[in-house]
């Protein structure tokens, strides 16, 4: 049910969602319930099925969480102490939290400030930065923030030239487009989330690594459960348990059938707010040849904080990401930063600022965020 009482407008409206395919959640789930394979059901089977075609990908293993989505990799390539992982700073925290994990060292990289992700001269310090800290820099995360690719091309390049692999963490960006391709077979290896505010989401944590490499596949498979695969009495890494619930899978298959038109939706939802705002404040780019999923949608001004009171004195809830970078918080502190800082990174989470954004948003409703922005803006 929706809540008409309450004049907030949200964020995200799952109940949106919910109410247009409750009745075929609902059997999904029931479904489970009767067949009782909670643990790696048919569910799991099928809708790793339709991940792996839907990227185009060799494999999808589904996990627990878009966090276990990038340790696994890790894990399953032996990432640890001595080794540096190039990691934006301008991302949520899991992106560094799982090289941290693993003993390695995340080495932060600044950002562009049209596109807040990674910049390439500042990825070219890092690996400098690495090397003075006598570290062996092994792979780049790249981050597809806010839903929309990182320029792959020239972040290739750079790993080709220095032999490592590209983790991407497409957590917030399943169902994005590079250059025709979908995100899931661009790096090496590709993570996402299925958390319920990111763009394919399930009802509790969920997340899939993708990959073409059988052999990394077929580690981190062992490695999602204990290091034994689950067939076996005896491990043959160390694990974890990581697996999907057969419920969240049933959940993801009825979300799939949507997928395309949630997609569509959004990129008018993005469209809409563009032509509204981009004249008076600076509204989101997109790079030459990519598609985003818009997970969400970023204005920068300097005048952010105005935004956010204006804005919430008109029941409209703005969020901030990220506020804080972080090389700036606690556990990363100690880690190396690129070049003489991330200055790019520091002035974004002073300025940035998200508008509600979700496949549901209507054009009333946007037009009332609208003015209120361009309200702010001329105070
Ligand atoms: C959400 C998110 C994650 C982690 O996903 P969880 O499913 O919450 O573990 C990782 N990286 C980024 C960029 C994210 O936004």
């Amino acid at each position: 049910m929706r809540d008409t009482a309450s004049s907030q407008l949200p964020f995200i409206d799952l109940q949106a969602q919910r109410s247009r395919i409750s009745d075929q959640i609902d059997a999904a789930i029931r479904r489970v319930l009767d067949h009782g394979a909670f643990i790696m059901g048919p569910e799991i089977i099928e809708v790793e099925r339709q991940l792996a075609e839907r990227t185009g990908a060799e494999h999808c293993l589904t996990c627990a969480s878009g966090t276990d989505a990038l340790i696994l990799p890790l894990m399953a390539a032996n990432i640890g102490p001595g080794d540096a992982v190039l990691v934006p700073s301008f991302t949520f925290t899991s992106s560094a939290e799982v090289v941290a994990l693993r003993g390695a060292t995340p080495v932060f990289v600044d950002v562009d400030p049209q596109t807040f992700n990674m910049d390439v001269d500042s990825l070219k310090a890092g690996l400098i930065a690495a090397e003075q800290a006598g570290l062996t820099a092994k792979a780049i995360m790249t981050v597809d923030l806010f839903g929309q690719p990182v320029d792959f091309d020239p972040i290739r390049d750079i790993a080709d030239q220095h032999g490592l692999w590209i983790l991407d963490d497409a957590a917030q960006a399943f169902g994005a487009t590079y250059k025709g391709a979908p995100l899931g077979t661009i790096g090496r290896v590709t993570g996402t989330s299925f958390y319920p505010a990111k763009p394919l989401a399930c009802y509790g944590d969920g997340g899939a690594v993708f990959t073409d490499d059988t052999e990394l596949y077929e580690r981190m498979k062992c490695v999602r459960v204990h290091g034994n695969g689950g067939g076996s009495a005896e491990a043959k890494y160390l694990g974890l348990t990581a697996r999907f619930d057969s419920i969240q899978a049933a959940v993801l298959i009825e979300k799939l059938k949507i997928f395309d038109d949630e997609c569509d939706r959004r990129n008018a939802v993005a469209q809409r707010y563009t032509k509204g705002l981009s004249d008076i404040v600076q509204t989101p780019r997109l790079i030459e040849g990519a598609t985003s999923i818009w997970a969400q949608y970023t204005l920068v001004s300097e005048q952010r904080d105005v935004i956010v009171k204006t804005l919430a004195a008109e029941n409209i809830p703005t969020a901030l990401f990220y506020p804080r970078p972080l090389h700036a918080q606690a556990p990363y502190q100690g880690y190396p930063v690129s070049g003489n800082g991330l200055p790019v990174t520091e002035q974004l989470a002073a300025q940035v600022v998200s508008l509600p954004m979700h496949p549901y948003l209507e054009a009333d409703a946007q037009t009332h965020i609208i003015s209120a922005v361009r309200a702010a803006l001329a105070s």
